[in-house]
């Protein structure tokens, strides 16, 4: 049986050449065969050479690429290789004591509008794209058969599956599922709401950054601002600060950021978290501190709203300037895709100079490796950071 094709327009072909896995949309000159959104297709170059395999869908995104190799077959077993490619790369890089983390990471592994996150003995999962969507069955029982896994929830929701014309599916996929776990990350313990939690319930993706942290907190006196479940603040408790104040909006997030400093050995009356606006807690506060971690959530969804977006991450970064000591240092992240580096160390910059001061970066910041990304897509690098030490002028 062969697939249905999508013929490119000439010369459209070389972002996939170059390993880009998305073709959209005004790349493509003729679909043949009539494939359904989700169904595998064959890519073609204008004179016919195949270009790779990978799913078909009829919105901005026309074709996500899931291999090079135009002869071969998307079989279960092709599933069941990628899932064991990706369980193959965390052995490597998830580091000891630690027990959450991110098992598939949709592009970067090969599975576009795939992730799967590992919390303890459970996983939980989204599924953002119509062509992952056919193979879910598939997936789900790889998955358990693979990690040995007690319960497996679903939470493909959000703006993504809009687009792909899927509706949201919330729920058990397999097993039973507690509605929190307690996780182990690097030695320390935190509840996860694996159900209602933002993302899949943690921000794995700052596990490296956490411990960069806990490592400059000696004595320190530190502000962990938009603090979630406190995680970041956890670490630095660990690290010997002085005093930690945790700032969040949400009660129930600061509810089990408590919980979290007590059940690593910590004191929530020495490290003080706070229901507050970040923006007016920054604002009013007199405090002056050695360090700041600014972990927001992503002020800019889509390109129309960089620029509204630049406004909320210069502002907060202006008052965390202030508010640091001589020499304090800054951890300062977006999470926004499309805010580029640039531009926000442009942002940044800005910010650090109108608070009349200078800034020496000590260090990019990131994603862990449980979070790869394909080199060739740079989409996938949503996460970015700078680690500064801010100085007068
Ligand atoms: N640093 C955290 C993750 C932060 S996620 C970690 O490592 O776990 C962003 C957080 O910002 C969420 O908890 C959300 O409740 C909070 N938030 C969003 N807008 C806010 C605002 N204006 N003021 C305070 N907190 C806010």
């Amino acid at each position: 049986m062969s697939y249905p094709r999508i013929i490119l327009r000439k010369g459209r072909e070389a972002p996939l050449r170059h390993g880009h896995p998305w073709v959209f949309s005004g790349a493509v000159a003729t679909v043949e065969g009539d494939p359904a959104p989700g169904d595998i297709v064959l890519a073609m170059d204008s004179i016919g050479r195949g270009l790779g395999l990978g799913f078909f869908n009829t919105g901005d995104i026309a074709f996500r690429l899931l291999t090079t190799d135009s002869a071969s077959r998307i079989d279960a077993d092709f599933w069941r290789r990628r899932i064991d490619q990706a369980i193959a790369l965390r052995k490597k890089v998830v580091p000891p004591e630690t027990d959450a983390y991110r098992l598939i990471n949709a592009e970067g592994d090969g599975m576009p509008g795939l992730v799967v996150d590992r919390y303890g003995s459970f996983l939980v999962f989204s599924i953002g794209t119509a062509g992952i969507e056919k193979w879910r069955e598939i997936l789900i029982g790889h998955l358990s058969a693979a990690v040995g896994s007690v319960g497996i929830y679903e939470r493909s929701e959000g703006r993504s599956r809009q687009l792909e014309g899927l509706p949201n599916r919330i729920g058990s996929a397999a097993g039973e599922v507690p509605a929190t776990a307690e996780i182990v990350e690097n030695g320390l313990r935190f509840e996860v709401d694996l159900m209602t939690g933002q993302k899949t319930g943690f921000f794995l993706d700052q596990r490296g950054n956490r411990e960069i942290i806990g490592a400059l907190s000696r004595g320190a006196t530190v502000l962990n601002a938009f603090s979630y479940t406190g995680a970041f603040s956890v670490y630095a408790a660990r690290g010997g600060a002085k005093r930690v104040v945790s700032v969040d909006a949400s009660a129930a997030a600061n509810e089990i950021a408590s919980g979290n400093l007590v059940r690593n050995g910590f004191s929530p009356e020495r490290h003080p978290i706070l229901t507050a606006n970040c923006f007016e807690y920054l604002r009013e506060t007199e405090e002056v501190f050695d360090l700041i971690i600014l972990d927001p959530p992503a002020f800019a969804k889509s390109r129309k709203d960089v620029e509204r977006s630049a406004k909320g991450y210069k502002e907060i970064n202006l008052q965390a300037a202030r508010r640091l000591c001589e020499g304090g240092i800054l951890a300062t992240f977006s999470c926004s895709n499309p805010v580029s580096v640039e531009l926000f160390e442009k942002i940044v910059l800005g910010a650090i100079q109108d608070a009349g001061k200078t800034a020496q970066l000590l260090r990019p910041l990131g994603a862990g490796p449980d979070h790869p990304v394909n080199l060739a897509h740079p989409e996938g690098l949503y996460l970015k950071g700078l680690l500064l030490c801010l100085t007068a002028k």
